[in-house]
């Protein structure tokens, strides 16, 4: 007995010495989460309301204050704390709920150190040049002006990969960087059921829509109401105005700080007012996944979103499964029609329910339904894979978009503008991002279908304006893990199988075939 005591004694200094190290490991996080919210909120303010010459000087401050962090997260005591409570997790003397901190801040950690300083200072500058670069090329339409830089960002963007390491393809190392554990072998399937899918459904609406018509909803429609209205839709969906604030911006976008203050951005057309509508809901979506947040994990990775795909899918889940919805507009329309009399006082319901969600392939992205919408992202993708593998030369990329597009869409690109050339994010180095938004559909179709079945009558609720369940669901389903599981254990644990393409394809042939019965 007497030699077992001194054996607890030690095991229960170690264990003291190792709850020491997990406090200093979540005291450093936190403090990092704040100088990271204090850099996003300047960002938030260069997007919103900032002057336009005051965005070099904020530029300045926003890269110290963010490399301060980078500096903080890789510093070589912050790499000893790490790595001492990474061998503690592997041998099994952690909780579980630490043990996911640790693997999570692992993962960021090692992935970040792996690149050279000067690796990250040039790619930073790079694309900071860029931007300026891919839009002088876009105005002019010219994707030549745009080629030298374009190869610079991919040649670095293939050594990127090389330092991340990858076992069949470097596009692999990049997908990571957006959506963890995700390769392009895990995908693959999914992208090519849905554009087997996609293609000869997209012709047989197009065949059976010839007769689709001149945009209905084409008008003046007064700004000060549409935010009014976009205001108004916030509230009826259960936004809440003392937890976040809507503001505009030329590209939408979220920022949450903490669940308790997440600010979310519009876009206001005079002539569309669904453009700022759909946004705006959109946004929310994104607003609920960032207020749903664990507030007890704030600043650790349980009390994080998980990845870009499962993001997307709550912003896809509220825009098109709700915002392009019969129930919705059920609800809805009567508000519009009263704000905006003209035209819709004269527009039936149908009619409108119809125009709404007309499919009509196009060439912008941001601008096309929800069925063309993934042919968007299959031609990127295939283009993106295929020159961070390197057999596609970049000269080449125009050319084959163009043929693309005419392949898969049926029209033909009448310039770089309309084509290769109209996204930011290649001009930031953002190859693997696009992906995620055709997860975020696939994902979102599988939620939406579970939620419908464990809330009875969703529909009947949502057409009645209550929101409530379909929130509360996707709060303890998806937003209240954070980081803790990864993607598939999410969803499996959600709706109770592997993320497959078949809820999303069902969703559209339901939906589509009626309101085009002849497809
Ligand atoms: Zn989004």
């Amino acid at each position: 007995m007497c030699q077992v005591l001194p054996i607890l004694f030690i095991a229960k200094i170690n264990q003291d010495s190792m709850q020491t190290k997990i406090s200093q490991l979540k005291n450093t996080l936190i403090e990092l989460t704040h100088l990271s919210s204090a850099t996003a909120l300047l960002h938030w303010d260069l997007e919103t309301y900032m002057p336009s010459e005051g965005g070099a000087v904020r530029g300045k401050t926003i890269s110290i204050l963010s490399a301060l962090v980078h500096e903080k997260f890789t510093s070589p005591e912050f790499e000893s704390l790490i790595t001492e409570l990474k061998g503690a997790s592997d041998a099994g003397l952690l909780s579980e709920e630490e043990s996911c901190v640790v693997r999570e801040v692992w993962r960021d950690f090692s992935r970040e150190k792996k690149l050279p300083k000067e690796f990250v200072e040039d790619l930073s500058q790079t694309t900071s040049d860029a931007h300026h670069v891919w839009a002088d090329a876009k105005n002019k339409s010219d994707f030549t002006l745009f080629l030298p830089t374009l190869k610079k960002i991919i040649s670095l963007k293939r050594r990127q990969a090389d330092y991340y390491g990858y076992d069949r393809s470097p596009y692999d190392a990049l997908l990571d960087g957006f959506e963890q554990d995700t390769t392009i072998q895990d995908i693959d399937p999914l992208f090519t059921e849905l554009k087997n899918f996609l293609i000869p459904f997209i012709k047989q609406i197009g065949d059976a829509g010839e007769k689709t018509r001149d945009d209905l909803f084409n008008g003046d429609f007064d700004i000060s109401k549409q935010r009014e209205l976009c205001k108004d839709v916030l509230d009826q969906i259960g936004f809440s105005f003392a937890k976040g604030r809507l503001d505009e911006a030329a590209h939408p976008f979220t920022q949450g700080f903490h669940p308790s203050d997440v600010r979310i951005t519009t876009r206001y057309d005079q002539h569309n007012v669904f453009y700022s509508l759909l946004s705006t809901i959109h946004e929310a979506g994104h607003a609920f996944y960032d207020m749903g947040l664990s507030e007890e994990h704030f600043g650790l990775p349980l009390g994080e979103s998980l990845s870009l795909g499962i993001h997307e899918s709550q912003s896809r889940l509220w825009e098109n499964h709700i915002g392009r919805g019969r129930p919705f507009w059920m609800h809805m329309y009567p508000r519009l029609q009263t704000v905006f009399p003209k035209p819709f006082a004269d527009i039936s319901f149908n009619d409108f329910y119809a125009h709404l969600n007309r499919v009509t392939p196009s060439f912008i992205r941001t601008e096309s339904d929800e069925v063309t919408y993934n042919m968007h992202i299959i031609i990127r993708l295939e283009i993106e894979r295929e020159i961070i593998e390197g057999s596609l030369e970049v000269e080449s990329i125009p050319e084959v978009w163009n043929q693309k597009v005419k392949q898969y869409l049926g029209i033909d690109v009448p310039d770089d503008a309309h084509g290769c050339l109209q996204d930011v994010h290649w001009s930031g180095g953002m190859f693997g991002y696009f992906p995620t938004y055709s997860l975020g559909n696939l994902y979102a179709a599988q939620l939406y279908g579970a939620a419908s079945r464990d809330i009875l009558n969703l529909e009947e609720e949502i057409s009645r304006g209550s929101f409530t369940h379909l929130r509360e669901w996707l709060r303890t389903r998806v937003h209240v893990h954070g980081r803790r599981y990864a993607q598939d254990a999410l969803i499996q644990k959600a709706t109770g199988e592997k993320l497959n393409a078949q809820h999303f394809i069902d969703y559209i042939t339901k939906k589509y075939s009626h309101l085009y019965p002849h497809s």
